[in-house]
């Protein structure tokens, strides 16, 4: 799609920087491990996800979305509805995919290994929004296509999707303070980094519960909602208690973790 590039490179620099200078201005917890080392390995893996995602699948969601819309694949390309309530439902429905992408990649042991990496942050901040393996980012964006097929949502509805989707993530792994008050409202509408800071818990029933990104309805309808972590958010540990060690936290370390024997 024409400008596509430029919308997502916008949105990712823009809401990387904004978090970024609020994490200065406001931090909520004081963090403890390198920045240099973390923020190298976190904003490399985007560059490694991005290249290898676009050189291994033939098509990305977006032009897939476009080739349904051409071929009349996939339910909204077959009902009649208005496209702004198409574009909803694609947004919604598409989060909800993602929400139980994130369930999955918990519970199944193939799978929590690629995705534990994520988990392996001894801090949370912005750059945690994008520390995945590039393997966990392959299926995820399968999955994707899959589900665009599927459901047949207009292009601009992918796009949106998943601008929203970064955007989100960089937000909601911010190291920022937001007043009580407004976290509790704003958490209504979308996944807020003290919302999301419990997933990121050493307690495994926390890091087994908000799996949202961008919705927070779906923990709260499918049970898995836990609202604060239980030794507070100054109190807690991030991580997980099998991997503390900085040194085994580098970026090669990182890339190699999901096929090593622990
Ligand atoms: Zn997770
Ligand atoms: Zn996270």
């Amino acid at each position: 799609m024409p400008g596509e590039q430029i919308i997502r490179l916008a949105f990712f620099f823009g809401v990387l920087a904004v978090v970024a200078v609020w994490e200065v201005i406001a931090p909520r917890r004081i963090l403890t491990d390198s920045k240099g080392r973390r923020w190298f390995a976190n904003l490399t893996l985007v560059a490694i996800d991005t290249a290898v995602v676009r050189s291994l699948l033939p098509v990305l969601p977006v032009g897939m979305a476009l080739m349904s819309q051409e071929r009349g694949w996939g339910i909204l390309n077959i009902i009649m509805l208005p496209t702004w309530f198409k574009i909803v439902m694609a947004v919604v429905v598409l989060d909800f995919v993602i929400y139980l992408q994130h369930v999955l990649f918990h519970f199944l042991p193939a799978l929590w290994r690629l995705h534990r990496m994520h988990h392996t942050d001894l801090d949370i901040d912005v750059t945690t929004g994008n520390r995945f393996h590039p393997v966990e980012i392959v299926i995820s964006a399968g999955i994707k296509l899959a589900a665009v097929t599927l459901i047949g949502p207009p292009a601009v509805a992918v796009v949106a999707f998943e601008v929203a989707l970064n955007a989100t993530s960089q937000f909601n792994h911010g190291n920022i303070r937001i007043p009580e008050a407004l976290d509790r409202w704003l958490r209504l509408v979308v996944v807020t980094p003290d919302m999301h800071r419990v997933h990121h818990s050493v307690i495994p029933r926390e890091t087994n519960s908000n799996f949202g990104f961008n919705l927070p309805w779906w923990d709260r309808l499918c049970g898995t909602y836990r609202s604060q972590p239980e030794l507070g958010h100054n109190g807690m540990s991030i991580g997980l208690k099998e991997f503390r060690d900085p040194t085994t936290l580098t970026l090669p370390s990182l890339l190699i973790q999901p096929f090593a024997r622990k």
